[in-house]
């Protein structure tokens, strides 16, 4: 029975599971962490890889179930809720992501890993598609956002496949997509986190106007009134500039 709280929606494709774990690349590093195992239809194959796996599961009959039909599967797998979790008991190596993510916590699964990027050098997972989508997205087009930019500041986003929802039980109200996001900090944005953000979030929450508007509610350095990003509106602006922009900005004030 799906607990419709915890975002259960169980994938009954075996070929699709197989797919997914065929994404990640099990090189150059030590761990494993699936979040959201569930009834374990891509922990199986997750098993007969080298890697040490972690499980974050906060569904107890799932992780019963789990343990039951596992014998190699014990509670020192389980790490817990994801969205809790520091990493530090798995901060000695790297560690690879993958999930059919519970879809009510997409985005914050995202903003977790890129808060750990450091140790996470890969990540594979199923989102609603619209997130997926979202994530991958490139300038000037409608889904090039925040998600997009802030991601993509850390990762190499790849939209892999999209997912019908006949494939799940219960099936979802929408399709899902599958991305792989491969570990490519951009250079320049060292130090720089909290100003990059608020940045970026400030030109999409106002995307219609020009920068020169939407970033009035920060505080914009006298110089910068001037450059030629604030004729721009958010979505023209490449994650590059984005970078180099904050860091200009820093510089200024
Ligand atoms: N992996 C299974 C599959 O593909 O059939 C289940 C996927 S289901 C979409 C999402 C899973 O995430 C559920 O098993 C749910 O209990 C679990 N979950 C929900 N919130 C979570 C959290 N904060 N941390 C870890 N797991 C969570």
């Amino acid at each position: 029975k799906a607990k419709k709280h915890l975002g259960q929606h169980f994938l009954t494709d075996e070929n699709i599971a197989r797919k997914i774990v065929d994404g990640l690349s099990f090189e150059n590093y030590g761990n494993i962490l699936e979040v959201g195992p569930g009834t374990g239809v891509l922990t199986k194959y997750l098993l007969e890889k080298e890697q040490n796996l972690y499980l974050a599961e906060i569904d107890t009959e799932s992780i019963d179930y789990l343990k039951n039909n596992h014998e190699e599967i014990t509670d020192k797998n389980f790490v817990g809720d994801f969205l809790k979790y520091d990493f530090s008991p798995l901060a000695e190596q790297q560690t690879a992501i993958i999930g059919n993510f519970p879809y009510n916590i997409s985005s914050q699964i995202l903003f977790k890993i890129i808060d750990y990027y450091e140790l996470i050098p890969e990540m594979v997972g199923m989102f609603q598609k619209e997130v997926a989508e979202r994530t991958a997205a490139v300038p000037r087009t409608k889904d090039y956002g925040i998600l997009s930019v802030l991601v993509q500041a850390y990762y190499d986003v790849k939209y892999l496949f999209t997912v019908h929802e006949n494939v799940f039980n219960p099936p979802p109200k929408v399709k899902s997509g599958v991305i792989k996001l491969t570990r490519n900090p951009k250079e320049g944005l060292a130090g720089n986190e909290i100003l990059f953000k608020q940045i970026v979030k400030a030109g999409f929450n106002q995307r219609r106007k020009k920068l020169s508007n939407a970033l009035k509610i920060l505080d914009i350095p006298e110089n910068l009134k001037t450059h030629e990003f604030m004729d721009k509106r958010a979505e023209e602006l490449s994650v590059a500039d984005f970078i180099s922009f904050t860091k200009l900005w820093k510089e200024n004030v």
